[in-house]
């Protein structure tokens, strides 16, 4: 186990056409600074192309870092070599070799280290059972399922014992059911092995099921670092707020408006009005337009005594376990999830109700 610290990193690509040397390729890491626990399980999540390869091929070692320091346990490791930094990689490309039988393709790393062939095999009898690859060994990688290559993957990766577990996108060949059995594996390997592992995964969930704390990207910077939690309650921005959370959270503009009722949030492309909660009365003026964020499941359907506002569905949806209520807002909707079994059509008109202390606020202009 150790801890890793990324210090200011950045990663600046190199142009490798040299005519366009003008040219001067963006920072695909900007100033990327963490600190995780012993132990910890990570989620490095973005969308794709924000940085998340090249953060964990730069704590690897398989790219130069542009400027920073990275720390795995207490050694600086900018300048070691890959083999020396106590890492178990398992990456998405990370093929197999087809010739070798999976015993062989486990053992692959240990033999070019010299280990004996006793030593190999106490080391497969140990990890296999935790990979479910005991059935496995005899046979070559075209004959596995993608589950399976998956797993036998993720054992070559921790043979060594790691101190660093980094996995990219270890589940993305996957379909959604073999996902989640190979997620439920991965948190129980996790806690047998007790090694800080760093997961990067574009797919929220995945983050959010897996990770103690989750770093979220984009465009190369990081936007917040937090537990899962803590991103979803509380996200510091619009993006981490339409990023986390599905359906995702709905963001409408809305201009405050003070009546004699009391103070309103009215969307600036529909007829909603919503109360503005206390907490915001002291930060929002008269006329003040705000981004206003509302998670689909804190809207509600009022009853005829709800002081909500009116409202015309535009969409109604039926799935399975919940319903999805869609009111049109200029060429957008705002969206409600509720588990209620109550049926309406388009057009019916409803009171819309808001759990005021849930909302958020972003961007007041
Ligand atoms: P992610 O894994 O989040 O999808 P990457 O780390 O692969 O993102 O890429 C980050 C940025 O760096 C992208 O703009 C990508 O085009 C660029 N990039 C990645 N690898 C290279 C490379 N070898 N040479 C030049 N640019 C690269
Ligand atoms: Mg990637």
């Amino acid at each position: 186990m150790a801890k890793l610290i990324l210090k200011n990193v950045f990663k600046r690509y190199e142009n490798k056409d040299k005519k366009k040397k003008k040219a001067v390729n963006p920072l695909a890491v900007n100033n990327f600074s963490l600190e995780t626990e012993d132990g910890e399980f990570i989620g490095i999540l973005g969308p794709s192309g924000c940085g998340k390869t090249t953060s964990l091929r730069m704590i690897a070692g398989l790219e130069d870092i542009t400027d920073g320091e990275i720390y795995i346990g207490d050694m600086k490791v900018n300048d070691v070599d890959p083999k020396d930094r106590g890492i178990g990689l398992a990456f998405e490309d990370y093929a197999l070799y087809p010739p070798l039988s999976v015993y062989d393709n486990i053992a692959f790393n240990l033999k070019a280290k010299n280990v004996s062939a006793d030593d190999i095999k106490k080391e497969i009898d140990r990890i296999a059972p935790m990979l479910k690859v005991e059935e496995l060994l005899e046979m070559r990688p075209a004959k596995l399922s993608g589950g399976q290559k998956q797993r036998v993957n993720l054992a070559r990766a921790i043979i060594r014992k790691p101190k660093l577990l980094l996995l990219d996108e270890p589940m993305s060949h996957l379909d959604g059911k073999m996902r989640q059995v190979l997620r439920i594996e991965l948190q129980r390997l996790h806690k047998e092995i007790k090694c800080t592992t760093i997961i990067v995964t574009h797919d929220q969930l995945e983050a959010m099921s897996l990770a103690d704390r989750i770093a979220i990207m984009k465009d190369g910077e990081l936007q917040q670092f937090g537990t899962p939690l803590e991103v979803y309650d509380n996200p510091v921005n619009e993006f981490v707020a339409g990023f986390i959370g599905e359906p995702p959270m709905n963001i409408n503009t809305v201009k405050v408006e003070k009546t004699d009722k009391g103070t309103f949030f009215k969307f600036v492309d529909a007829d909603i009005a919503i109360p503005v909660p206390d907490r915001y009365l002291p930060v929002v003026s008269e006329g003040m337009k705000v981004r206003l964020g509302v998670r689909p499941t804190d809207l509600m359907i009022g009853d005829e005594n709800s002081k909500g506002s009116d409202a015309k569905i535009s969409v109604f949806e039926n799935l399975g376990e919940e319903r999805k209520i869609s009111f049109r807002v200029g060429t957008e909707f705002l969206t409600l999830v509720t588990p209620d079994e109550k049926r309406y059509k388009q057009g019916d008109p409803v009171k819309l109700e808001v759990k005021a202390d849930k909302t958020h606020l972003f961007d007041v202009e």
